[in-house]
C-alpha cells in the first residue's frame, strides 16, 4: 500500500491558518494597527473603500524593514518579536506568532512598501495568494505601508459571508477605537471611501477618549488611579447618571490590550450599586497593568478573553478603586479646579427673585374636538389622541401637579365630548351592548385594562398591548407606506459616538419610513427636524438610544429581520409603561386597536397580551 501522508503545500497552509486569523476586513485593520504600533510608529494612517472589501491600506512611520526582512515578514512564523519560548513570559509588543502578514498575503493581494531611517532606498514587494509577484527597490519615505486589496478573493465563500457596508464599517471602527484608546501618544487618522471618520491627535488619555467620543465626554468622566503591588489601574469611570442604555462605552485595556472580561465588568458594575437607574450600563475606559508574567499569553489572536493569575483579587481592587473614586466624586462635586468662573452666576445677578416665565393658554383648546375619526379606524385615531394627550403643550403646565390629578382633568374634559364608542365596540364584543357611559373599561393598578366580553371578562396588559399595536403599525409604515411626521420647531441635535452614527446610517431610510426626518449626519451627531407622531420630543433621545443598544445586540442578518428588529424596538420604547394611567378614551382605543391586530393576542416578543376569565371559572370560584 502507498502512504497516504503528505505535507500541504504552504499556501494551503497559509489559506487554513487565514481562516483563524482574518475573519472580515476588521481582523485586517487590528492585525496592521498592531503590527504599525510595534514598529514603534508615531502617526498611522488608515484608509479604507466600500469596508475594507476592496481596499485596506495602512501606512505608518514605524522602523520600517530591510529588504530582506521584507521578503521574511510574509513567511509563516516569521518574526521579529520573540526568538525563544522564554520570551513568551515577557512580552512586549502585541504581535509574536508571526502569523499575521502570511495570513493576509494567503487571501488577498497585498502589497508593501517599507523603508527604514537608515536606508536610501526602499522595498516595494507584491504579493496574491501567498505568491510573490514582484520585489524591487523603490522609493518612499521611512516607514511602511501596507494595502490589502480584495481580501478573500480567492475564498468566494468567506467573501459572500461578509455583512452589509455598514456592519463591516462598525466592525471596523469598533478595532480602530479599541487600538486607539489603548494609544493615545499615537495619532491615528481613519478614512472611509475619502470620508474622514476619525483624525486624532497625540495627546492624553482623557483627551483621546473624549476625540473619540465626543465632546460631551469630557464632563462625564471620573478619574480612577490604584497602585497594588500585582496591578496598577488607571483611566475614567462615566458619572451614574450619564450611563448608557448600551454596552458601547465599555472598555477594559491590561497591558495595552484591549480585552472583555465579564468577571471584571461585574466589579465595576458592583461598585456602581445602588447609582445605576434600571436597565443603565455604566460607561468605563479602565487600563490595567499587570506583570506580564501573571497573565495567560497565549491567547489566541483574535480572541479578546484574557486569563489572569488572581482573577479574585483584581475584583476586589478594582471594584474598590472604582467606588473609592465614585466616592470623591459624590462628596466633592463643587471642588471642580477646572471649571471656568466666567461660567458662573454674575454677582449681581445672584439675589434677584426669579420670575414666573409667562404662559399663553389658550382655554378653549380641547385636544378632541376635531377628531372625526375617532370612532373610525381605532388604531390612527388612536394614535393621534395619544400623541395629543403626551405632547401637546399644554400638558407642561400640570407639572409639578400629581399625574392623577391632571388626568383627572382630563378625563373631565373627556367626558364632556360627545363621540360614538358604540359602533367601534359594538362588533368588536359581538352581541353584547356597551353602555354609552364609557364603564366599558376600567384600569387595575395602572396596569390592566379590565374589559367584559360576552360572558366573561378580559383582562389585558397595557404595556403589551400597546406594544402590540404600535408594532403592527411601524411594521406597515416601514414596508408600505411611510408614517406622517410631526415637524420639530428647533431641529434636535443629538451626539452620538461614530460607531453608534454608522449604525443610525444603517437603518436610517427604514427610521424616515417610521416618521424621523434626518437633515444632517455628521460624524459625532444627527440633527433631526421631525419625529414620529406618536412620540415626544423629549422621549426621542431615550428611543434611539435604546434602537442601537437592540441593534448592537442582535445584529440582523437580513433586511426582513432589520424591520423587525427596528419595530420592535420602536414600539417597546414607545408603548405606554405601567404605572401610567390612563383614562376611559386611552383605556378604549387600546382595547379597539389591540383587536384591530393581526395578532392580538401575542406581544411581538411572544409574551401573551390578555388572559380571559369565562363566567364558569368565576362562578366556580364562588362555589
Ligand atoms: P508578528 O507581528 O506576530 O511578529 P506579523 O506577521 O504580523 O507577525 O509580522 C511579521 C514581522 O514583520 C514582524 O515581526 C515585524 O518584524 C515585521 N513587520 C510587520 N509589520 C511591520 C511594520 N508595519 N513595520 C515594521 N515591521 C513590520
Ligand atoms: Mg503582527
Amino acid at each position: 500500500m502507498k502512504d497516504v501522508i503528505h505535507l500541504l503545500p504552504d499556501h494551503v497552509a497559509n489559506q487554513i491558518a487565514a481562516g483563524e486569523v482574518v475573519q472580515r476586513p476588521a481582523s485586517v485593520i487590528k492585525e496592521l494597527l498592531e503590527n504599525s504600533i510595534d514598529a514603534g510608529a508615531k502617526n498611522i494612517q488608515v484608509y479604507i473603500k466600500e469596508a475594507g472589501k476592496i481596499l485596506i491600506q495602512i501606512v505608518d512611520d514605524g522602523v520600517g524593514m530591510s529588504i530582506t526582512d521584507a521578503r521574511l515578514s510574509f513567511e509563516r512564523h516569521a518574526t521579529s518579536k520573540i526568538t525563544s519560548a522564554q520570551d513568551l513570559f515577557s512580552l512586549n509588543t502585541k504581535g509574536f506568532r508571526g502569523e499575521a502578514l502570511a495570513s493576509i498575503a494567503a487571501i488577498a493581494h497585498v502589497e508593501l512598501k517599507t523603508k527604514r531611517d537608515q536606508d536610501e532606498i526602499g522595498t516595494c514587494i507584491k504579493i496574491e495568494g501567498s505568491e510573490i509577484i514582484s520585489q524591487e527597490a523603490c522609493v518612499t519615505k521611512a516607514g511602511t505601508s501596507i494595502s490589502v486589496k480584495n481580501l478573500f478573493y480567492n475564498i468566494p465563500a468567506r467573501r459572500n459571508f461578509l455583512k452589509s457596508d455598514a456592519v463591516e464599517t462598525r466592525h471596523i471602527i469598533d478595532e480602530f477605537q479599541r487600538v486607539s484608546l489603548a494609544h493615545p501618544h499615537i495619532a491615528f487618522s481613519l478614512v472611509h471611501n475619502s470620508g474622514e471618520l476619525f483624525q486624532l491627535p497625540e495627546t492624553n488619555y482623557r483627551q483621546r477618549i473624549t476625540n473619540i467620543l465626543g465632546g460631551k465626554t469630557n464632563e462625564k468622566l471620573v478619574p480612577v488611579n490604584e497602585e497594588t503591588e500585582i496591578l496598577t489601574i488607571s483611566g475614567f469611570v462615566g458619572k451614574p447618571e450619564y450611563a448608557k442604555r448600551t454596552r458601547g462605552e465599555q472598555f477594559f485595556f491590561v497591558n495595552d490590550r484591549f480585552i472583555k472580561s465579564p468577571y471584571l465588568n461585574h466589579a465595576v458594575t458592583a461598585a456602581f450599586e445602588g447609582l445605576l437607574k434600571d436597565k443603565a450600563y455604566p460607561s468605563y475606559f479602565l487600563y490595567l497593568k499587570v506583570d506580564p508574567k501573571s497573565i495567560d499569553i497565549n491567547i489566541h489572536p483574535t480572541k479578546t478573553e484574557i486569563k489572569f493569575d488572581d482573577e479574585h483579587a483584581l475584583y476586589a481592587i478594582l471594584r474598590s478603586a472604582i467606588k473609592h473614586s465614585l466616592g470623591q466624586f459624590n462628596v466633592a462635586p463643587v471642588l471642580d479646579f477646572e471649571r471656568d468662573p466666567s461660567m458662573d452666576t454674575p454677582y449681581n445677578y445672584e439675589n434677584r427673585p426669579a420670575s414666573t416665565p409667562q404662559v399663553e393658554v389658550d382655554r378653549n383648546f380641547n385636544p378632541f374636538k376635531n377628531d372625526s375619526s375617532f370612532s373610525g379606524n381605532s388604531v390612527t385615531s388612536f394614535r393621534n389622541n395619544f400623541k395629543k394627550e403626551s405632547t401637546a403643550g399644554w400638558e407642561s403646565l400640570y407639572t409639578g401637579l400629581q399625574s392623577e390629578s391632571s388626568n383627572m382633568n382630563l378625563d373631565a374634559d373627556v367626558k364632556a365630548i360627545e363621540f360614538e364608542s358604540e359602533e367601534v365596540t359594538g362588533n368588536l364584543f359581538g352581541a353584547q351592548k356597551v353602555e354609552k357611559t364609557q364603564n366599558s373599561t376600567f384600569q387595575l393598578n395602572k396596569k390592566f385594562i379590565i374589559s367584559t366580553l360576552k360572558n366573561g371578562m378580559l383582562v389585558i396588559d397595557q404595556h403589551r398591548a400597546h406594544t402590540r399595536i404600535l408594532y403592527e403599525e411601524l411594521l406597515k409604515s416601514i414596508t408600505v407606506s411611510a408614517a406622517l411626521s410631526q415637524q420639530l420647531l428647533f431641529p434636535l441635535v443629538l451626539r452620538f459616538s461614530s460607531n453608534e452614527i454608522e449604525l443610525l446610517k444603517g437603518i436610517m431610510d427604514a427610521l424616515e419610513q417610521t416618521g424621523f426626518i434626518f437633515s444632517e449626519v455628521k460624524v459625532d451627531s444627527v440633527e433631526i427636524t421631525g419625529i414620529p407622531t406618536t412620540v415626544s420630543e423629549s422621549e426621542v433621545e431615550m428611543l434611539l438610544e435604546q434602537l442601537i443598544s437592540d441593534f448592537e445586540n442582535e445584529v440582523p442578518e437580513n433586511n426582513f429581520s432589520q424591520t423587525d428588529l427596528l419595530a420592535k424596538s420602536l414600539a417597546k420604547s414607545m408603548a405606554v409603561k405601567s404605572g401610567n394611567l390612563l383614562n376611559d378614551t386611552e383605556q378604549l382605543h387600546i382595547v379597539n386597536g389591540l383587536f384591530a391586530c393581526k395578532e392580538p393576542s401575542l406581544t411581538p416578543f411572544n409574551k401573551p397580551v390578555f388572559i380571559t376569565l369565562p363566567v364558569e371559572e368565576l362562578e366556580k370560584k364562588f362555589m
